[in-house]
């Protein structure tokens, strides 16, 4: 598992169920709660950090917030420097 502290702030109260930010995640970061009809964010450790989620909800229901200093982000390129 990654250590992270990445987080996907949601305000459910902008929330209109569209499922575009469900759509749009190519990993298995958003679900879906057909009860609620709202996203659920549920491996947020597995996020790539793209904001398509974000940047597709029209109701700025969603703040994607990496974490810049987690291990995941901090990758070396020896063969660049
Ligand atoms: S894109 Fe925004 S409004 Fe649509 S379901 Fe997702 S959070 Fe709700
Ligand atoms: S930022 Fe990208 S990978 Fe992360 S939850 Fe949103 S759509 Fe999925």
């Amino acid at each position: 598992m990654i250590n992270t502290k990445h987080r996907i702030e949601f305000d459910s109260e902008k929330c209109v169920g569209c499922q575009m930010c469900y759509k749009s995640c190519f990993v298995d970061v958003i679900r879906w709660d057909s009860e609620k009809k709202q996203p659920i964010f549920k491996y947020v450790e597995d996020c790539e950090h793209c904001f398509y989620c974000q940047s597709v909800c029209a109701k700025e229901a969603i703040t994607v917030i990496p974490d810049y200093s987690s291990e995941h982000l901090l990758q070396s390129f020896p063969e660049y420097a």
